[in-house]
């Protein structure tokens, strides 16, 4: 029944949307997994698997937003809201680097207390103290926020942050890109589908590398989710700045939108068809850290190639129900039990090497860190210096200042 659309992605043609939706909808699982797992292996022949480290900050939980789906933020004066300092900053990216990392993937909440300028000084401390050291930061919609805030066009945020030492914008907050779907889900009014895939079109204009995200499993129908990689597709035809492709389901716990969470089967279906449609995307992450290990690993059968990111702090899912954990040598175990050659790789997907661990000793991380420790409200010292505009924050401020003085 499926003869037809498996031989012409086995003589790599293109799918369109009608058969895409085909597949998606009716193929049997085991066929879609075969596809997926031969077009990766066309693109992928040396058997390589490749992962990072590196660690996921959350600068601040703040957020203006309200997206229905997100449980991780704070509205603004809430007491649980925090911004973390440099120096606690810096202190994650020493146990990074311990760890053998060299980047630090940087997104938060849409702060309105925190200017542009703000972020330009962080990102120039972070490179004075460790040149080296990658940012792979602020999503879409926190550049789209940062415009807002500062009055200035995308482009020129952009231009600014990359002088600030700016290396690679991560692809969250794209959810579904499809406006009917981001209305319903209340994370319109943070970008549009076209503010989201417009950020990226800059950015890889001005020779930054990217990557694109997915969220499923809320309000949207099938032929919406299959949008939303045609949207991705014409947007790498036109740019080629995707690095790589990383989906996972909505994980529901304590979000106001509630619900359930997408079955593993749906998660490698939906990867397996992300591998299939994204025919021009080279490289489709694992989501083990939303689906737990045992299903990250099937996914080297559906279409992954690679394994992200070596968990060493994560706050955001783990705020919705998830916290899945894998410190290096598990994700080696994993990678190397599936068949497949672990390497490491910087965000450009250049292999860095074998397995640090294989070299010298690292610590193991069998436990995530978090942001900041629960009923930790230290406030980070550096914001006094900048000018709030919620009517809480600028009270707050000037207690700092009182108090300074
Ligand atoms: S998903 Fe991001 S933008 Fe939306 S409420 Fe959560 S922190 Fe804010």
């Amino acid at each position: 029944m499926f003869d037809t659309l498996a031989a012409k992605v086995r003589d790599g043609k293109r799918l369109d949307r009608a058969e895409a939706l085909e597949l998606y909808v009716q193929a049997p699982t085991a066929l879609l997994g075969r596809l997926a797992d031969e077009v990766r292996a066309r693109k992928h022949p040396e058997g390589i698997v490749t992962y990072i480290i590196d660690r996921n900050v959350n600068y601040t939980n703040v957020c203006i937003a309200r997206c229905s789906f997100c449980a991780f933020y704070r509205p603004v004066g809430s007491s649980e809201g925090y911004v973390l300092g440099f120096e606690e900053i810096f202190r994650k990216i020493d146990e990074t680097i311990a760890l053998g990392g060299g980047q630090l993937l940087l997104q938060g909440g849409h702060n309105p207390d925190l200017p542009l300028e703000w972020y330009e000084d962080l990102f120039r401390a972070v490179k004075d103290r460790y040149p080296a050291f990658r940012l792979h930061a602020l999503s879409p919609p926190e550049v789209v926020h940062l415009s807002r805030l500062s009055r200035l066009p995308v482009p020129q945020v952009i231009e600014r942050l990359i002088a600030a030492g700016l290396d690679s914008i991560p692809g969250g907050g794209a959810e579904i890109l499809v406006d009917r779907v981001r209305k319903l889900l209340n994370c319109y009014n943070k970008a549009t589908s076209d503010e989201w895939l417009g950020v990226m079109r800059h950015a890889h204009h001005m020779g930054l590398r990217t990557t694109a995200t997915m969220m499923y499993g809320t309000v949207e129908t099938v032929e919406e989710r299959l949008e939303h990689l045609f949207r991705l597709r014409e947007v790498q035809d036109e740019t080629g700045g995707f690095t790589a492709f990383i989906s996972w389901s909505y994980q529901p716990d304590h979000t106001e939108l509630g619900g359930d969470e997408a079955t593993g089967v749906e998660y490698l279906r939906t990867l397996a068809i992300a591998r299939l449609v994204l025919d021009n995307f080279d490289n489709l992450q694992a989501s083990w850290v939303t689906q737990g290990g045992k299903v990250g690993q099937l996914s080297l059968a559906y279409g992954s190639n690679d394994m992200g990111s070596v968990m060493i702090e994560e706050n955001v899912v783990r705020a919705a129900g998830a916290s899945y954990c894998m410190d290096e040598i598990e994700i080696v175990r994993n990678i190397e039990n599936a068949g497949f050659v672990a390497k490491r790789r910087n965000m450009h997907y250049e292999i860095l090497g074998d397995p640090i661990f294989r070299e010298r000793a690292v610590p193991r991380m069998l436990e995530l860190a978090v942001a900041r420790a629960d009923g930790d409200t230290t406030r980070a010292p550096e914001v006094v210096n900048y000018p709030a505009r919620s009517a809480a924050e600028k009270k707050a401020r000037l207690t700092d200042h009182t108090a300074d003085t």
